[in-house]
Formats: C-alpha cells, structure tokens, sequence
C-alpha cells in the first residue's frame, strides 16, 4: 500500500473538534493545545508547539475525555441519543488535537525528543481506549439507546442512525456484549494474541537479521527485499540464486525463529475469540466489517481473477524456460529462476529509460494534472497560500475551493528530509464534520511523499511510478476534501479496510490514461506533450508480468482466507495446511505464495488477516468505477462525476457498497481489471 492513516486512535476515540474550552488550565499559560489557535481556519499554529507541549496536552486530554465519559455514564437520566451517543461521538476534543498534530509530524519531523514521547505515551493510549473499550456501564446505556431504536421507538435520521449502528457495533465487536461468564477468557484471548503476534513479528525480524551473504564481488546479500529482490534479479549465477531463494522461503519454518507452532495456536486462538463473539469463523467476524461482507464473497472475488492469471503466469513460464534452456540446455525452471528470466526479458523488451521518461514528469505538472482531474470532474480549484501557518518550509498549503466557497485546506510536503520516514501517504490534521452547534469544520488534509529534491539547474523530475503515487494520494485527499458528513466519526477516509483505497486507486487511472497524459506530462524545457510512442511504452511496462504479480497475490490471499475459515479446533501444520491450499487451486511449482506461512506478517502480525484479499477487491472496484467514464466516452463525464462525487462526500454515513451501485447502477465486475493487466 502506498499510504498510511493515522488509525492509532480512530477506531475507539470517535472524537470531535468543536471549539476548545481553557478550563482549569490556568497553570499552563504556555501551552499553546490549551489556548485558541486564532489562526485563518483555526490550523494549528504549528510555530509555537514545542515538544515539550505534548505530554501535558496528551495528559490533559485523556484526563478531559475520562471526566467526559464519566460524566455519559453518571448521568441520572434515562440514556438518549443525545446524552450518550452524541456525547460520546463529541468526548475527547483535545485529545484528537493532540493526537493528530503529534502523530502526524512523527512521521514527518521527527526527533529523538518526538520519539521518546511516542514511546511513554502509546502504551497511556492504549490503555485509555481500552478503559473505554470495556467500559461496561457506558455500553449498557448505548445498547439501551441501540436496543429503543431497533424497537422502533426512536425517531432518527439517517445519518444519526447509522451513527448509533456504529458506534453499537464498534463496542460490540472490541467484545463488550460478550457474556459476564465468559469475559475472563475472552481478554485472555487478546492478551495471548497480542503476545504471539509480537513473538511471531520477533522470530521474522530475527531471521531475516542473522542471515547475510558476502558475495566473491565483496557485496553484501541480505534477506531484506530491497537487496534480496534485485540480487534474485540479476544473479547470473544459477546455484548461488537457489541457495539465496531458500534463505528467504525457509525463514522461520524450523529451528531457532520457528513460527509454525505460533500459527497453529494463533488460528485457533482467533477461532475461538470469533466464536465468542458469536461468529462460525474469524473471517466472518472481520469480513462482518468490511464491504466483502463473508468469505463467500472474498473467495468468489479472487477466483474470478484467479484463472486468468495462471493462464498468463503459465505463459511466462514457458517463455522463461526456453530462455533457462539457452543457458542451460534440458534444465527445468525453478522458482529461483523466475526473478531472473523475467527481469532480463523486462530489459531486452520493456525497460523504460528513466532518462527519457523522467523530463515529461515534472513534479509541478504532474501536480497541476491532478488538481486539473478535480477541476474537471468536480469543479474545485486549488490556490497556493504561503501566508498560512506551516509547520515545515517545505510543505506548500493550498486552499481548496469550490466556487466561492473554500472547502478545505490541504499540505503537500513532496521532498525526503532527515526527520520524514520514508514512503507516501495522506493524513487528516482535522477532519471535515459539523461541530455540535452544527457549524461545519473544514478538513485539514496532509499529503506527504519523497519525491526527489529539484537541483539548481533542474526541477524535481518523477518517474512514472511516481506520477502514480502523487494522484494516489492526491485520490484520498479528495475524499477527505469532499467530505460532506455531520459526526467525525463517519466522515471522509473513515469508512472499511476494503473500501479505504478505491478513492485514491480510482486516480492513477486518469494518471495513466493516454488522452490525459497528454494533457499534463510536458516536457520541462521544451513543453512539447509526451510522445505517442513513449506512452505506448509506459503501457506495455505496466502489463509486463503481471501474470507471476497477480498469481503470488492471489495466492497468498486464497491462503489467509483458508487458515481464517475453518470451523472447528484443529491441529495445524503451517506447511502442509499450506501445501494443501496451493494443490487445491492447482498453483504452479514456478512460483509460491508471495509469502510462505512461517513469515506472512500481514496475516499474522499486522492486522491483514482475513483481508489480504482486500488489494485485490479494491482493484477490481478502481478499474470497473472508472471503466464507466471510459465506456461513457468521456473521461470527465459530467453526470458520472456528480455520481462520484456523491461517493466521496458520503463518507461511511451509508452503506459503502450501496453507494458504490449508486454511482455505478449495478454491481463491480472483474472485467475491467483483467483488460487492465492484460488478461482478457
Ligand atoms: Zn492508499
């Protein structure tokens, strides 16, 4: 995945930004998070925060939003919408301020200082949103409020009843409905979890450290992909590529890191956990939450792209092994092979030469291109303000407009500095919603890359991939932009796992496409619009391998629904369980499931299980969302965009798949993705 949220907080502190209160802050006149900003927009006045503001803030915070939590459940009167799930939806301003100026310029001005807090305050968060979480007398008045509404005796709109929905389920799902008996094992459950997940993330960790390789050149070989990958890529040397790929697929299946008995007690733990929580699986317990809905859907999702992709992964093969035959006749290919033969046929046939791609994506148009798709599709414009506050010279802020009207304000920090970690993403300094005198507050958006630097002759020139990444991110900052949502909680990027991405996704298609490219990727010095030809190949370089890409992908994702479907209490053997599923969806031995049990950390570790699918369903969503412009004629069709837009301002205020028919009249179908990788 391209970005990141800030989610630390956003599943259990559903907190609002109404206007801030100084009450009994009186000793600490210096802290700017207890004072009012009195800037344009009320943007946090970034100059004067100091680090040591945070922990004090942090403190205040949690202490405010307990007293308010206190404040819903010691209520006297009978629980209503208003005194407990509106209450609740608005408690813990500050601490949402906090939290997202803190967080967000972790990632991006960071310090030894920034890092020290991070470290003392995660765990205080933690068990914050845990007392909240598990607070039994504040969920029994929202199941009273929830159990009036579903008896019919309470008279809500729309949007306020999908605000109680959520906020019952979120509760019930983090296990406080679970019966009185059975609640001692069920926080047993998380605790072992969470114990096993952080051994298991230990062991890969450990495993992919004590490995390196000195190669007869002097170069290093590690198992970490950056190095592991181009090495597997370019080794000519057939038995050294073997003894490498081994290194790699073998990690943790045996001796010192041994993951496979975590695995085994990790499913069947999570097994349990669901069933306590009432669900015949874990995946059904995820899948409740997501737009996929049950592994029925998944499974029909994946298979329908499935046999597609093996068809073209076979075709690879049989072109890799005649090459392998060239070099080594009667040798048969391996999966160590793979990498080889097909980065060598990328280079004879489909390499792009950075040198000439380079110049017609100049950072500034790539970025005019992507405000121009707004301005086309949704009307905005986007103005450079450089007398509001920043909190990095280098972060440009624009005030997005519709009209007359502004709608947003929106950072873009495009540059690698020492105190940015690496990657892009996008991220909310505010999220649009209505404060609770029902004034709407303009979302605050951030856009953060590592574009390389412009040097004195040259400007910061991005290569495609990059081009990509900047409507990607720009794609999801309109969806915090347009959002157009009442309660915090519901607004813009908040909405499932597998619905997150499709704003963002559905932009590289406008990124990619030939009639737009000529629009915005100019060359720098000469303005000329990129050539035919030169588009022709960046087309043909993004369909390249994609049969070995999507298989591996889809691979691994049949696998995780397989561990996370089963029904009953069962001994698991990571590497039979796994030798099974890939024999039953008849997986070729040239290539293996782009990660192997004992080290598939999203399924294990870093909370994908159930939903490594999730890639592959938002591709299929992005590609069919924007074939509809493409079948309609026109890229910026008026009444689709209307549609869309419709999409993006919803938020998670209405079912994401209802408003997904709503825009495209019927359900998504898989065809437009297999015509985009080259399938059909
Ligand atoms: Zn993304």
């Amino acid at each position: 995945m391209k970005h990141k949220f800030s989610i630390l907080l956003a599943a259990l502190l559903a907190v609002g930004c109404q206007t801030k209160t100084s009450d009994d802050m009186k000793d600490t006149p210096d802290n700017p998070f207890f004072t009012e900003w009195n800037t344009p927009y009320n943007i946090p006045d970034f100059s004067r925060i100091k680090p040591e503001h945070y922990m004090p803030a942090f403190e205040e915070g949690m202490r405010r939003q307990k007293a308010e939590v206190d404040a819903i459940v010691n209520n006297s009167e009978a629980p209503t919408f208003e005194n407990t799930i509106l209450a609740f939806e608005y408690s813990g301003e500050l601490l949402k301020e906090v939290s997202s100026v803190f967080f967000n310029l972790s990632e991006c001005e960071n310090s030894p200082e920034m890092e020290a807090i991070e470290v003392k305050v995660t765990p205080m968060l933690a068990a914050h949103g845990d007392d909240i979480a598990l607070n039994a007398k504040l969920f029994e008045r929202i199941k009273a409020v929830y159990d009036q509404y579903k008896q019919g005796s309470l008279d809500l709109k729309a949007e306020q009843a999908r605000l109680l929905e959520e906020t019952y389920k979120g509760f019930v799902r983090g296990g406080a409905n679970v019966p009185a008996e059975k609640q001692a094992r069920f926080r047993e459950l998380n605790e072992q979890i969470a114990s096993l997940t952080m051994r298991f993330a230990n062991n890969v960790l450990k495993a992919t450290n004590a490995y390196s390789k000195t190669l007869s050149d002097g170069t290093t070989v590690t198992l970490d992909m950056p190095t592991w990958e181009p090495f597997m890529q370019s080794c000519p040397d057939r038995k050294l590529r073997e003894e490498v790929w081994h290194a790699f697929t073998d990690r943790c299946k045996e001796g010192k890191f041994d993951n496979t008995k975590i695995i085994d007690t990790l499913v069947n733990l999570r097994l349990e956990r669901a069933n306590i929580l009432g669900f015949p699986t874990h995946a059904d317990w995820v899948l409740d939450d997501c737009l996929a809905k049950t592994p029925a859907n998944v499974y029909r999702c994946l298979l329908s792209i499935w046999k597609p992709a093996l068809k073209v992964a076979k075709q690879e093969r049989d072109l890799y092994q005649k090459m392998l035959e060239k070099d080594e006749p009667g040798a048969k290919l391996q999966p160590w092979d793979w990498r080889y033969y097909s980065e060598k046929l990328r280079a004879e046939k489909y390499a792009l030469d950075d040198a000439v791609v380079r110049p017609y994506f100049c950072l500034d148009s790539v970025r005019e291109g992507a405000f121009m798709v707004a301005n086309r599709l949704y009307g905005l414009t986007f103005k450079e303000r450089s007398d509001l506050p920043t909190y990095d010279k280098e972060a440009r802020c624009f005030e997005v407009k519709d009209g007359d009207s502004t709608i947003g304000i929106l950072y873009m920090d495009f540059h690698p500095r020492a105190s940015k970690r690496s990657g892009a993403w996008m991220t909310e300094f505010r999220g649009q919603h209505r404060n609770l005198k029902g004034e709407n507050v303009i979302p605050i958006i951030q856009v953060v890359c590592n574009f390389t630097k412009p040097t004195a002759d040259k400007p910061s020139l991005l290569n495609f991939d990059e081009s990509e990444t900047l409507f990607h991110e720009f794609g999801h900052a309109l969806h915090g932009l347009l959002s157009k949502c009442t309660y915090p909680s519901l607004a813009g990027t908040n909405v499932p796992r597998d619905f997150v991405e499709l704003p963002s996704q559905v932009m590289e298609n406008w990124c990619r496409h030939p009639q737009v490219m000529k629009m915005y990727a100019k060359h720098y010095q000469t303005g000329e619009a990129i050539p035919d030809e030169l588009i022709r190949k960046i087309e043909a370089a993004a369909t390249y391998g994609q049969g070995f890409i999507t298989t591996e992908l889809l691979a691994a994702s049949l696998l995780d629904m397989d561990y996370y479907s089963i029904k009953a209490k069962q001994h698991i053997d990571p590497l039979q369980f796994e030798e099974q599923a890939m024999k039953k969806i008849g997986l070729i031995p040239e290539i293996i499931s782009r990660y192997r049990s004992p080290y598939f950390q999203h399924i294990f570790t870093t909370g994908y299980d159930a939903g490594y699918y999730s890639y592959t369903w938002t591709a299929i969503l992005d590609a069919d969302a924007f074939e509809a412009f493409a079948e309609s004629g026109d890229l910026f069709n008026p009444g689709l965009a209307k549609k869309f837009r419709h999409l993006l301002e919803s938020g998670n205020t209405v079912e994401p798949m209802d408003l997904y028919r709503a825009f495209r009249g019927k359900d998504p179908s898989p065809k437009a993705l297999l015509k985009r990788k080259g399938m059909l």
